[in-house]
């Protein structure tokens, strides 16, 4: 008797060698690049040591452009060829610029469909090629770092961007990353890979504290302020409100502290020379004040003038009191955006140098009415959580560990015999992901197969929403259970699922897009949700009953085709008479409800049948196997096997 050939579940299509994928902030004035290297994730150093790098390029007239810490320090000899905060012009146009006023010490000439280039001695470059320097000095690092002598090359990279970036914005980012020749696996927000640096993500996963989690983001870098609002659903971070200052952030700190030199070394600064020693002997009493209460400062002001006196952490505090007070009505603008009281925020996550301000902690704490969480490297947090994105978007994370982050709201399942909902891929699984199962046909010489993709929870097909239906043609004919049909379904991390099916020994294909959540309402796949849970008893026994029936008609199937070829061969009157009266007392049971009744007569007719089946395959094995039966089905039943 033909058994249906029944496979394992199929794991996922990628290969099991861990992948090497990276986390990159790339910032309006430091970028850095982490990855999770033995189950931690940490910023990944230069050659030198340094783990940030300055996001300035320098195009000399010879030579090829300069990145980092080198560039940065000769922006004062030569700042017309030397790029700073290329971020703020990412695909923006040359009028949206200008309507800022931002201050840009290098010319801007308005290039095609208004897209500004930059005049350098290297020639004009885009803001594109800027930020692909970037990028490109930090794939290398990574390369240097992570795949050694060896000749692997990075699996991808988790690029993270503000939240308000537009689509423009986010695009031009990935532009980037294609020139530098870094596949991107997700942009994600900057706030959100913060939250998930601290593990907010996973604190409130499997509880009814799972929704209405609301966690706010402050982060002050060197030109810009950034207060972000998100709230955690189900895994999946939504951003209720962005607010901030473009103008805002240390450089303003800094120029507080250098105006109080000059005011207290009377007679100012002599040229601009002079000027940016000022700055950087400020930036530097400023961050010292960090660690320390007071602070020696000496600057050399020009025309043979040197100033040289003490800033403690009280004078400094007040200094920057007004920028600070600057930063919280941006706070108070995106709470009431989101709709979100002040108390209901359960987490601050703090991020960008400046907040290792002691007083900007303090201030903000007050502000919430909590302590924030400061135990990440503030310069780096961006970067791990990008990293710890990037390792699981890599499919280097158990099933059991993984981020909730963009996941499949619903289960999505294939339609087996008995109007069964076999799920490939469980709701809540991470995107993108790859899944494959294989299933077999029903029938001897059956050719052809119905795929009916399904969504929910439900265990049977009419209880779940239906998707896409497709067929696999072509398929040689084979006794049932033998064709080998190897069924994927791919998730992209756009949403799209893809399903194809190959009969493996032939290779025959057969393929689908479908939108999986397309026209689903939060609200719908909540109902969904709830459903399978209400029916989760009778779903089990629905299930049961159906697979015995379903068994059921496949013994009886391949009984009656091989009495009909040769009983007169094998069998007497007497065996023939019991196996007749088994086989109707299955049938009788196959159409009760007793799911239990139908696999005992399955039992039985079996064991009535069995000297006669032995007989017979010792007799003609072969013949057996070659399949004698190729009828041909006008509608293809669906898939026939299922994983056990
Ligand atoms: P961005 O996100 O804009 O690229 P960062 O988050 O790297 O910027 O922040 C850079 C700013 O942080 C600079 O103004 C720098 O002076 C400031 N900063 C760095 N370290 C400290 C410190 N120890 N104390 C105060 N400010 C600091
Ligand atoms: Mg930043």
């Amino acid at each position: 008797m033909a058994l249906l050939q029944i496979s394992e579940p199929g794991q996922s299509a990628a290969p099991h060698q861990r992948r090497i994928a990276v986390g990159i902030d790339l910032g309006t004035t430091n970028s850095l690049v982490a990855s999770v290297r033995s189950g931690v994730a940490e910023a990944l150093p230069d050659a030198d040591g340094e783990v940030i790098l300055p996001s300035v390029v320098r195009y000399p007239g010879d030579g090829d452009p300069v990145v980092g810490r080198a560039a940065r320090d000769a922006a004062a000899l030569d700042p017309g060829n030397t790029i700073s905060s290329a971020k703020r012009l990412l695909g923006r146009s040359a009028a949206a610029i200008r309507a800022d006023r931002a201050q840009l010490q290098y010319a801007l000439v308005e290039g095609q469909s208004s897209v500004p280039r930059i005049v350098t001695a290297a020639g004009e470059v885009s803001p594109v090629e800027v930020s692909a320097e970037i990028l490109r000095s930090l794939r290398e690092r990574a390369e240097q770092t992570l795949c050694g002598g060896s000749n692997e090359s990075l699996a991808g990279a988790v690029i993270t961007v503000p939240a308000y970036f537009d689509d423009a914005q986010r695009q031009a980012t990935k532009d980037a990353a294609r020139l530098a020749g870094l596949p991107v696996l997700r942009l994600i927000n900057e706030p959100t890979a913060a939250a998930i640096a601290y593990g907010l993500d996973r604190a409130a996963q499997g509880g009814e504290a799972d929704d209405g989690g609301v966690i706010a983001v402050y982060d002050l870098g060197g030109g810009t302020f950034d207060i972000s609002i998100l709230r955690l659903t189900r895994g999946v971070f939504e951003v209720l409100a962005t607010a901030g200052d473009t103008a805002l952030g240390g450089d303003d700190i800094d120029r507080a502290v250098a105006d109080w030199i000059a005011a207290q070394a009377a007679g100012g600064h002599a040229d601009a020379h002079a000027e940016r020693r000022l700055l950087d002997a400020a930036r530097a009493a400023k961050e010292a004040l960090s660690t320390t209460a007071a602070t020696a400062i000496e600057v050399d002001l020009g025309d043979g003038r040197h100033w040289s006196g003490e800033l403690d952490r009280a004078s400094f505090d007040e200094l920057i009191e007004p920028l600070i007070r600057r930063s919280l009505a941006p706070c108070r603008r995106a709470l009431r955006d989101a709709g979100v009281a002040r108390d209901e925020v359960r987490a601050v996550v703090m991020v960008g140098g400046s907040t290792r301000v002691p007083r900007v902690r303090e201030r903000v704490g007050e502000f919430f009415q909590q302590p924030v969480l400061t135990d990440i490297d503030p310069d780096r947090v961006v970067a791990i959580g990008a990293a710890l994105q990037a390792d699981v978007l890599a499919g280097n994370k158990p099933d059991s560990d993984v981020l909730l982050l963009d996941v499949i709201p619903l289960s999505l399942g294939l339609e087996t015999m008995g109007g069964l909902a076999e799920k490939l891929i469980p709701r809540n699984t991470t995107i993108p992901v790859a899944r494959a199962q294989e299933f077999t046909t029903y029938k001897d010489g059956q050719t052809a197969m119905a795929l009916h993709v399904v969504q929910g929870e439900r265990e049977l097909v009419e209880d779940c929403r239906s998707l896409a239906r497709f067929e696999l043609r072509g398929i040689p004919p084979m006794v049932a259970g033998q064709a080998r049909i190897r069924v994927t379904f791919q998730v992209d991390a756009d949403g799209l699922l893809g399903v194809s099916a190959e009969e493996t020994t032939s290779g025959v294909r057969a393929s689908i897009d479908v939108l999986p959540s397309y026209g689903l309402s939060d609200g719908e796949i909540e109902q969904m949700l709830s459903a399978s849970i209400d029916h989760a008893r009778e779903d089990v026994d629905a299930r049961r009953l159906r697979e015995q029936q379903v068994e059921a008609g496949r013994v009886i199937e391949a009984l009656d085709a091989a009495l009909a070829e040769d009983a007169g061969d094998y069998l007497d009157a007497a065996e023939r008479a019991a196996i007749e009266a088994r086989r109707s007392e299955l049938l009788a049971a196959r159409e009760g409800d007793d799911h239990a009744a139908i696999k005992a007569a399955i039992g039985a007719l079996e064991r009535a049948s069995d000297a006669y089946v032995a007989r017979r395959m010792n007799a003609s094995v072969a013949r057996a196997l070659a399949g004698h039966h190729l009828d041909e089905y006008a509608a293809p039943p669906p898939a026939g096997g299922k994983s056990e």
